[in-house]
This record gives structure tokens, C-alpha cells and sequence, in this order.
């Protein structure tokens, strides 16, 4: 019999208020992974309310100390990789190589907001009057609400826990429905690091109900969510008054110059149209080609994807695994219908293998125009188009022609290509001989556009997960009158 797992409030591991639970299976074999406890409104109100009150505790102890205990995490992190990452693998099926890559970026993160406690800069500066001081510095939200997806269940937790604990916030964590043994690991991984209770609390259950109430819960100071443009447009509906971050998705163009190196760039196509099964935000799901070189990339393209090897991700022979759920594999699949319908060329793949598991061929369309469905809206699946473009401009024309603005690179050979490109494309990440993915945890990530508002990684988490207390400060015993004292 499958095991049933808890979630976790106030430093104990509890049943839902219910006593209903969910199963998830494993999208390669279609086993049963467990049974979650499916927690609902009456959970959120328990969470949020011990979070409130584990608020004064933590805020008031000093950011380095806080620090210390994310140093612990960061290392009992590093001293159960591999196991976490068999568990990403396992729950939503990418390749084990990229598992792993899932949970090094947590532990990077969490070392990297270790740190922050012997920073969480604010700022001095003048006055405009005599003997006063001022200052702005970082206060906490409160209690904040995290709401993750599934495609990077360990790394997408870290970017949103690590900087809201170390700005001194006490969190509910609601993960995604299709990854809660994920965030159950990483949770006892918190506990086990001596997080005080309270502090950090995990309610799984339907985002519908959940995570709804999270969201709209007058004690929840602050939203944290990525996931989907319409999800992410009900949060902003429902939220209220409250900080609100999103992290939503993209639809990011791959340009390739007639001077680029095209194995690299070839390389990079694979990478970031395939990996994860192209369930990425910064997934390169559009390649714009120079018309001079396209037919030569198509072929070397279709060359490559002939030899990716579907498969479960736990083997070391297999190049992509499964998408993440049955839903996943029909989207996929209507959107190869879609462009067919549209007249796009398919190349390579398009339909589901026969085998067992939530598998898709690797799925390549050419001759693609920019009013096409499937050159403007995130399948979220092993999908790409390919777009001919005459020159720069037109390539950059068409790269902004989506909703989105998450990621985008350009492979090109010449300086003044690559800086048009940083200069014009609009996007929040752009990367030059490089694909769209490959985030670095000390920088700022987030979109322009439907891509969403929020600016996650590095100091700018810093500013997403606190807020400024702006102080004067005058030392000059009498009333001063700032705009009017100014002879
Ligand atoms: P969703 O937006 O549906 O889910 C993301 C998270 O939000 C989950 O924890 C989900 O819970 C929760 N949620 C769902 N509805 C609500 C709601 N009304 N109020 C509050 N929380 C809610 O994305 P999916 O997981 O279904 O992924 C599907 C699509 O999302 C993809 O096709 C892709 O377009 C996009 N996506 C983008 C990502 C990114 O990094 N930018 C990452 C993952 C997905 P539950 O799981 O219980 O529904």
C-alpha cells in the first residue's frame, strides 16, 4: 500500500482538517508515489495563524543568526543531493542529471541567502536640513505565501523560503499538487536544520481551494507565485491589498545569425527547446533562423532530435523523460494539431509513444508565421517552431511579437548583432551565445510583459520578500520644516 505523507504546521506533521487525501503517480511509470494530505481552507487558516504568531520570534532574531540556519540547510542539502534528486525524478519525471541540477541550485541559493544575513543592505543618504540624518532600511512583510510549480520542485521553493526566512517573514508553503513529496523532503530538511516552529509551514492541497484562500487571507502580507498566466491573473484578482509577485510564463526565441557558430547554436536548441521536456518558463520554444543558413540548421536539428532517447529519467541513457501529467501530454498533442491545421511543416516527432508513462516525440515544426498559435502560446511541452527571418530587425520584430518577455538569446558572431539584441529584445533575461536557460542564483530573474512582476534571485529577492522603513532621524532640538526651512 502506497504511504501517506503529512503536511506540516507549527513544527508538527498533521493530517488536514478533512482527513482527505490526493495520490500522485510517477508520469514515466505510472506507479504510485504516495498519498497527500488534501488540505483546504480551514488548513490555510490553522497555518497562516501559527505563522503570525512565530512572526515576532523570528523577525527579532538577528539576520546573521537566522543565517546560521540556513547555512545548515544549505549543507543538509549538499549531504542529501542525490536523493533529492531522485525524488524530482521520480515525482515529475526530468532526467536525473537535471534532478540534480534542481537541488545544486537550492543549495546555492540557500548558501547565497546565508550570506544575505550579514547584509540585507539598506541605504543612507543626505538631508536637506541640517543635523538630521536619514536612512531607509529592510523590514519583513509578515506572514508571506509561497505558491510554487512542479518543474523545479526543489530550486523554485529555495528562490521564493530562502529569501523570505532571511528577510526575517514567516512563510505557509503551498507547492504544487503534482510535486508534494518534493516539498514534504524539503520541509524535513528546514525541520531538521532547527527552524524554529511555526516559522515555516507546508499545506498541500488543491490550488483551487488552498492556495485561493492563501492568497486572499487579510493576515498574509505578501504573495509569492509562479506558475500560470491565468493563475497568476486570478492571484493579482483576489490578492487585495498585499505585496504580489509573479512568475509566469514565456514563450522565448533562440535568434540565430547567419555568422553564429551553428554547433553551438545547434547545442543550445536542443538544450533549451528539449530539456526538461520543454516544460520550462525560459524554455526555447521559438528558433528564428536567417533565411541563409536555415535549411542547413533544419537539417542538422532534425540530424539531432533522430537520437534523443525518450525514456524514465532515473536512466543514465535517457535524454528526455516524461511531461508531468496526463494533461501535459494532451495539451502537447493539440498543439501539434493546431499546427498542422495552421499549415506549419512538421519536421520531426509530434505523437505520442507507445509506450507506458506521459511521454511526447520531440517535436519540431518549420515555416512557421508569427499569427500562428503555436509561434505565440507556451505549450509547456517538447515543442518548438521554427520562424525564418531576412535580418536583424525583422528577427528582433518577430522575438517581440509574442505576449511574453521572460528569457531570449542570440547566437551570432558579431558584436554589433549581440548588443542590438540586448539593447531591443524585449525580455527580462537575454543571453548571447548561450540558450534561454541557465539561470544563475546570484542574479535577478523574472519577466517583462505576461510574463509577469516579479524580479526573484540575488538582491533583487531581497526586495521582493522586504520592504523599507524610511527613518529621519534629527539631532538638531527644534522643529525643522523640510521644503520650507530652506533658506
Ligand atoms: P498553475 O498555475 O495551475 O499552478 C501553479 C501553482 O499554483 C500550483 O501550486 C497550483 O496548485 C497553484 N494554483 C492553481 N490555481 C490556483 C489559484 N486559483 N489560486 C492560487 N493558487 C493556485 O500551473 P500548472 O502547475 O498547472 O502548470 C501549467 C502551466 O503553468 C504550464 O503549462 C505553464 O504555462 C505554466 N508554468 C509556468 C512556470 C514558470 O516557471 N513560469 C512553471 C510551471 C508552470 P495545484 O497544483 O494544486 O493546482
Amino acid at each position: 500500500m502506497a504511504q501517506t505523507y503529512k503536511m506540516y504546521i507549527n513544527g508538527e506533521w498533521i493530517d488536514s482538517d478533512s482527513g482527505e487525501t490526493f495520490t500522485r503517480l510517477n508520469p514515466a511509470t505510472l506507479e504510485t508515489i504516495g498519498e497527500f494530505q488534501k488540505g483546504d481552507e480551514k488548513d490555510i487558516d490553522k497555518a497562516v495563524d501559527v505563522a503570525e504568531d512565530a512572526f515576532e520570534i523570528w523577525s527579532e532574531m538577528p539576520a546573521p543568526k537566522r543565517g546560521e540556519i540556513l547555512f545548515k540547510i544549505a549543507q543538509l542539502l549538499q549531504k542529501n543531493k542525490e536523493e533529492l534528486a531522485k525524488i524530482v525524478t521520480i515525482e515529475m519525471g526530468k532526467v536525473l542529471m537535471e534532478a540534480r541540477g534542481d537541488v545544486q541550485e537550492a543549495i546555492d541559493m540557500t548558501f547565497l541567502m546565508a550570506g544575505e544575513g550579514r547584509r540585507l543592505f539598506g541605504k543612507t543618504t543626505t538631508s536637506e536640513l541640517k543635523d538630521k540624518f536619514a536612512m531607509a532600511t529592510r523590514r519583513p512583510l509578515g506572514v508571506v505565501g509561497l505558491i510554487t510549480p512542479w518543474n523545479f520542485p526543489i530550486a523554485i521553493p529555495s528562490w521564493k523560503i530562502m529569501p523570505a526566512l532571511i528577510c526575517g517573514n514567516t512563510v505557509v508553503f503551498k507547492p504544487s499538487s503534482n510535486t508534494p513529496l518534493c516539498a514534504i523532503k524539503f520541509v524535513e530538511i528546514l525541520e531538521k536544520a532547527g527552524i524554529p516552529k511555526g516559522v515555516i509551514n507546508l499545506v498541500t492541497g488543491p490550488g483551487s481551494t488552498a492556495g485561493m484562500h492563501l492568497v486572499g487571507h487579510k493576515k498574509v502580507r505578501g504573495i509569492s507565485f509562479t506558475g500560470h498566466r491565468d493563475t497568476g491573473a486570478e492571484i493579482l484578482r483576489i490578492a487585495g491589498i498585499k505585496k504580489v509577485g509573479l512568475e509566469l510564463g514565456g514563450k522565448n526565441p533562440i535568434i540565430i545569425m547567419d555568422d553564429a557558430d551553428l554547433n553551438l547554436a545547434l547545442d543550445g536548441v536542443i538544450w533549451g527547446g528539449y530539456g526538461t521536456t520543454g516544460q520550462r518558463c525560459t524554455a526555447a520554444s521559438r528558433v528564428i533562423i536567417h533565411e541563409k543558413i536555415k535549411n542547413k540548421f533544419e537539417k542538422m536539428l532534425v540530424e539531432r532530435i533522430k537520437k534523443l532517447k525518450l525514456g524514465n529519467g532515473l536512466y543514465a541513457k535517457t535524454d528526455i523523460g516524461p511531461l508531468v501529467n496526463q494533461a501535459a501530454q494532451d495539451k502537447s498533442k493539440s498543439y501539434v494539431d493546431i499546427g498542422l491545421k495552421e499549415s506549419a511543416k512538421l519536421l520531426i516527432g509530434g505523437h505520442i509513444p507507445k509506450i507506458k508513462g506521459y511521454f511526447f516525440e520531440p517535436t519540431l515544426f518549420s515555416n512557421c508565421s508569427i499569427d500562428m498559435r503555436i509561434a505565440q502560446e507556451e505549450i509547456f511541452g517538447p515543442v518548438v517552431s521554427l520562424i525564418t527571418t531576412k535580418n536583424l530587425n525583422e528577427a528582433i520584430e518577430i522575438a517581440n511579437s509574442v505576449e511574453y518577455g521572460l528569457s531570449s538569446a542570440i547566437y551570432t558572431n558579431n558584436i554589433r548583432n549581440a548588443f542590438k539584441a540586448i539593447e531591443k529584445l524585449e525580455a527580462g533575461i537575454t543571453y548571447v551565445n548561450a540558450s534561454t536557460v541557465g539561470a544563475e542564483v546570484h542574479l535577478p530573474f523574472g519577466g517583462v510583459k505576461y510574463s509577469g512582476t516579479a524580479r526573484e534571485g540575488g538582491w533583487a529577492a531581497i526586495e521582493e520578500f522586504s520592504e523599507l522603513k524610511t527613518v529621519y532621524f534629527d539631532y538638531s532640538g527644534k522643529l525643522q520644516k523640510a521644503q520650507i526651512d530652506i533658506d
